[in-house]
């Protein structure tokens, strides 16, 4: 009998990677006095924002970083937006600038991401960021997709030569966890709306990262037997309960290993903000 997956505990890696960070920011500050900066903007009242930027503030305090949050309010245009952004740019102790998304619909949201130093730019999303990242050179990487290679890299001991199979071509999460598992030396298909037979290319697959944003869609007989399943979808559902991409209960009966949601990738997401936050005070400031 086929023994159920491994569930990969995203809160536990988690927790260990800002205990990690932890102890590298004390070590910086009793070596220099110098304490990395993390600075979130949200502009306006978005309720799931709030929570967001609150959540990465207390984080990052508890691995004693300076952390803070520029509350701006809705109305605020993207003129004096960009001079925010142009003050945090200048200042030596900003390590990290992440403006929180989705901006208010009057401002230009490739405009403001343009206009982040790309050495601060923590959430890895400036172009020059991208661009290294397509060229399979060393920068600032997207949080999320950093989050998923890290999970994998926990029980997968090699991913060089692997099948990986990404479902959805987003710039914030399919093509970066595609090109860091080109990185990785994996043999990488990235799947999206348009793709034929979904079925058959996710069969293909030692690992399957599902990045679609529609609730238990990817099936338990799409999978190959043994996969690992990284689950990035965040779906609420009526009952108010999250969701992930895949069918997890049915998943988790054929994949090798497979992460839940939540307690997934969602908390490696903030602490992989954080390790780079620690990244891009190391290349400016270390
Ligand atoms: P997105 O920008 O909406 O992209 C979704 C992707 O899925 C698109 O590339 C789309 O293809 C593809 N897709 C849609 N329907 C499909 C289908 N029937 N078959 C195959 N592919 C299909 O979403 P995203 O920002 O990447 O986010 C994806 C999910 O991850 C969401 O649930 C989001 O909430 C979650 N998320 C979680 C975290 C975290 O911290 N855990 C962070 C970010 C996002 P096309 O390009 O052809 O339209």
């Amino acid at each position: 009998m086929p023994q159920p997956a491994h569930i990969i505990d995203g809160k536990a890696a988690a927790a260990a990677l800002r205990a990690e960070i932890g102890t590298e920011v004390a070590a910086i500050r009793a070596r220099s006095g110098l304490v990395p900066g993390l600075h979130v903007v949200l502009v306006g009242d978005d309720p799931a924002s709030r929570v967001y930027v609150t959540s990465k503030e207390k984080l990052a305090v508890e691995v004693g970083m300076n952390s803070v949050a520029h509350r701006l309010p809705t109305e605020t245009s993207e003129a004096d937006l960009l001079a925010k952004i142009a003050d945090l740019n200048a200042d030596d102790a900003v390590d990290g600038i992440l403006v929180q998304l989705p901006l208010p619909k009057h401002i230009d949201t490739g405009a403001i991401i343009d206009a982040i130093d790309p050495a601060k730019d923590i959430d890895g999303l400036h172009p020059i960021n991208a661009g290294r990242l397509a060229g399979g050179k060393t920068g600032l990487v997207p949080c999320t997709p950093l989050g998923c290679i890290l999970l994998l890299k926990q029980v997968l001991p090699t991913l060089a030569g692997l099948e990986a199979v990404v479902i959805g071509r987003s710039e914030l999460v399919g093509r970066p966890v595609a090109q860091l598992l080109l990185q990785a030396d994996c043999t990488v298909t990235i799947a999206h709306s348009r793709t034929r037979d979904l079925a058959a290319v996710v069969r293909r697959a030692d690992i399957v990262v599902a990045a679609v944003g529609r609730p238990h869609f990817v099936q338990a007989d799409w999978l190959k037997p043994g996969a690992t399943v990284i689950d990035v979808g965040i779906n609420r559902m009526p009952d108010g309960k999250l969701a992930g991409d895949v069918d997890f209960a049915e998943a988790v009966e054929v994949a090798g290993a497979i992460t839940p949601v939540p307690g997934g990738v969602g908390p490696m997401t903030i602490a992989c903000l954080l390790r780079n936050t620690l990244t891009a005070f190391e290349a400016r400031r270390g």
